[in-house]
């Protein structure tokens, strides 16, 4: 049992893709083109914001909000210690310096509570994750935020479609990022990637800014990247998006069934607080003996992944911080594993991944 089927999943679309590349063909416009700008607005209003913008990938949408808000050196944005890596990327990228928070260990998510304690007068913005899919939330961190006057960014790059009190990821912050890397929730044919916002100004300045720095061509008022969504990618995005409500439904009730019937003692199940808030881009489970269970999977033929088996502050790239200890987000990266789930996946499949899991000893 394949982890995720990118090919059955895009194998759905297979003639429209034909045509729509074929079109671009036939133009021979490549870049900021029709495609692009129908996607962006779809996107946008498919998220309730005014704006989206398409770039490059979900690491650059990161960079690139950072970047608008003019947030460098001595800056600080607090941010979940349990994330991917790209999040930390983007801040330190912008020399900005990131501050752990721990999560919650029942939702994954930053811990609100947590993030009081962790401001100083340099801080300038939360960064919260919707992690594995569930929307943060929010209520509390708009509180802190308001209260200490500090930005709200959204990394939203696992959250397509997933809501906080009916409202979307992607508008419920100041600015968000989301990634279409392939196997994201809503994922292109290659690297693609989006900034939401309601804020013009805010647009038009990630605009230019990933469009190496300029408002009008050969004109540079910022000094920039290059980071576009191209043509092809935004017409496979918006053939895909319409689809994506539905994709989200049948990865909810997949998760419902597994929620319901793996009932077995070694498996801690994920909990979600609202079922709305939730579109499941990967169900993780946590088990004591992690790397026993994975290679229990593998010997029926599941494949599984880990999300992510070490976190930033771990890593050779953080060297400065390996000394720290973060224990909830340690035990999470010790004790998580993902278990298959997509739109494709039969019914067939998700009784026999149950029973699979629930025969474990
Ligand atoms: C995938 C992902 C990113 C990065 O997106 P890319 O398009 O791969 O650059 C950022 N943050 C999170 C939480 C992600 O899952």
């Amino acid at each position: 049992m394949k982890f995720l089927d990118l090919e059955k999943i895009n194998n759905r679309f297979r003639q429209e893709i034909d045509m729509r590349i074929k079109d671009i063909l036939d133009r021979g416009w490549y870049l900021q083109g029709e495609d692009n700008e129908k996607f962006c607005q779809n996107f946008a209003s498919y998220c309730g914001s005014k704006y989206a913008l398409g770039v490059g990938n979900g690491l650059d949408a990161l960079r690139l909000i950072i970047k608008a808000y003019g947030f460098g050196k001595g800056d600080e944005i607090i941010v979940p210690a349990n994330t991917y890596i790209a999040t930390i990327l983007a801040i330190t990228d912008n020399g900005c310096t990131p501050i752990l928070v721990e999560p919650d260990i029942n939702t994954y998510n930053i811990n609100p509570d947590l993030i009081e304690a962790a401001i100083t007068p340099r801080t300038k913005a939360i960064m919260v994750v919707h992690l594995y899919g569930q929307a943060v939330e929010m209520e509390k961190i708009w509180k802190i935020a308001q209260k200490h006057d500090l930005k709200v960014f959204e990394d939203s790059a696992q959250a397509h479609g997933a809501k906080y009190q009916g409202q979307m990821t992607g508008n419920l912050s100041d600015a968000a990022a989301f990634s279409f890397y392939p196997g994201k929730n809503l994922g292109c044919l290659g690297d693609g990637g989006a900034i939401t916002t309601n804020d013009e100004g805010i647009y038009q300045k990630v605009k230019a800014l990933a469009n190496y720095g300029s408002d009008r061509k050969y004109h540079h008022i910022y000094k920039g990247l290059n980071s576009r969504l191209d043509e092809i990618q935004a017409a496979v995005l918006d053939i895909k998006l319409p689809y994506l409500d539905a994709d989200n439904k049948r990865r909810r009730e997949i998760s419902t069934y597994y929620r319901n019937n793996i009932n077995n003692p070694l498996i801690v199940l994920p909990k979600t607080y609202d079922e709305e808030a939730h579109v499941w881009h990967v169900f993780a489970v946590r088990t004591k003996e992690r790397d026993r269970f994975q290679e229990y999977l593998r010997s029926k033929g599941v494949q599984t992944i880990i999300h992510y088996p070490t976190p930033p502050h771990k890593q050779e790239a953080y060297k400065e911080w390996n000394n720290r200890s973060y224990p909830i987000t340690e035990q999470i990266h010790k004790e998580i594993i993902s278990l298959p789930i997509s739109p494709v996946m039969t019914d067939d499949e998700v009784v026999e991944l149950v029973r699979i899991v629930n025969e474990y000893k």
